[in-house]
Parts: structure tokens; C-alpha cells; sequence
């Protein structure tokens, strides 16, 4: 495997997040908390910025 496609894989790869209003636990692309992407939870619908929310782990 090369170090770009490497890079991708990890883009890709999900990562649970916990939303900071209801503490439910949903996958989102690393790629996205990498760009500070803005997040919406699944469960509450609230809009979050990763950077606002580290509370993301494996
Ligand atoms: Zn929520």
C-alpha cells in the first residue's frame, strides 16, 4: 500500500463522535473532523463543530 492511498484510507475512515448536546455516539468521516466540517447529529439533529466537541474517540 502506498503512504497517498494510505491517506485516503484514513480520510475514509469513521470515527464516533459523541454529540455534546445528547451524548449519542455517531460515525463520521475523519476526513470531516480533519476540516472542520460542520456535524449534525443523527439522534437530535444539533449542528456542531468538531473543534467545539472532542469528545471523539475510538
Ligand atoms: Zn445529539
Amino acid at each position: 500500500m502506498s503512504y497517498t492511498s494510505g491517506l485516503r484510507k484514513f480520510k475514509e475512515r469513521p470515527v464516533h463522535v459523541t454529540c455534546p448536546a445528547c451524548n449519542h455516539r455517531a460515525d463520521q468521516k475523519a476526513g470531516k473532523l480533519r476540516k472542520d466540517a460542520v456535524l449534525e447529529c443523527p439522534s437530535c439533529g444539533l449542528l456542531f463543530l468538531p473543534s467545539e466537541c472532542w469528545c471523539i474517540g475510538g
